[in-house]
């Protein structure tokens, strides 16, 4: 999607969730800022091992690996340096997390490269964020929506190359990862969508995708009060939920990462009901 698309698309949203403006400013002016690095970046597919790819289907494997991704290194270091610029002014708590970073970098005590490596690296990263005293989760943040553009391209190569139309699990048929919203088309089929590489599969209506529960009795969910196209997906099983749009309730253009920032009040109610939230959402910065 062509940026000045996503900013118009944005604004729409803005009038229609007008206490989510402040959010929605931030979340367009990244979206903007990787939409611009998607056109220097560039990568080489990862390959998938012909092995792997008959038994993908058959098994239930995702095709790859989060390290398998293959990232940009340099235009992900490019756009770290903007979304700083970016996020130093959404709140106090980006901002004071920004200036560790950048006195870091002044004095070439991180080395960015490095970090982009290893972005799936969790003990990697948390010893970074605990030897600069850089919020765990600001941190995070920056590095992935900094490899995002990369991450997108190989999405768009794997999901052309790979028929994943039958797979139906609750994860990510390329990655593996859970996923952190789901939607139901104008006909009513669910989709899930990752939350790691955005890739969006068919998967079983009544289903918990966490657990694989399908028993509709530990199954139910409730709507959000004054809008009827959002709603939680619960399950009683795992205790866990999923936030669904249903798309036959709404008459304007669903960009699902947004559905799931103009629903963080149904987060709270969900949490506050007993259910997790298996994907934590980065937009509670
Ligand atoms: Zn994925
Ligand atoms: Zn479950």
């Amino acid at each position: 999607m062509k940026y000045t698309d996503i900013e118009q698309q944005i604004n729409e949203y803005k009038k229609l969730f007008p206490s989510y403006d402040k959010i929605l400013n931030f979340f367009k002016e990244i979206t903007i800022e990787q939409n611009k690095s998607i056109e220097d970046t560039r990568i080489v597919p990862p390959d998938i091992k012909k092995s792997l790819r008959d038994i993908h289907l058959k098994e239930g494997f995702p095709l790859i690996d989060k390290q398998d991704f293959f990232i940009d290194i340099n235009s992900s270091i490019d756009l770290f340096d903007s979304l700083c610029n970016i996020s130093r002014n959404a709140n106090e708590k980006l901002k004071i997390n920004i200036q560790y970073i950048e006195d870091a970098l002044s004095i070439n005590a991180l080395n960015l490269a490095e970090i982009m490596r290893n972005f799936h690296n969790e003990p990697y990263i948390e010893k970074i964020a605990g030897e600069f005293d850089i919020d765990l989760i600001v941190l995070k943040f920056l590095i992935y929506e900094s490899i995002k553009p990369s991450i997108i391209l190989n999405v768009e190569i794997i999901s052309k190359e790979n028929d994943m139309k039958n797979w139906h699990k609750g994860y990510c048929p390329i990655c593996g990862s859970m996923p952190d919203i789901s939607k139901l088309d104008k006909n009513g089929k669910r989709f899930f969508k990752c939350s790691f590489c955005n890739f969006i599969w068919q998967s079983d209506r009544l289903k918990c995708p966490f657990c694989e529960n399908t028993d509709n009795k530990k199954l139910h969910y409730f709507y959000a009060e004054d809008r009827e196209a959002y709603r939680v997906d619960l399950c009683d099983n795992c205790k866990q939920y999923i936030k669904t749009v249903d798309l036959r309730k709404i008459n304007y253009d669903s960009f699902l990462p947004v559905d799931d920032i103009v629903t963080i009040h149904l987060d709270i109610i969900a949490q506050e009901k007993g259910y997790k939230r298996p994907v934590t959402s980065l937009w509670g910065l």
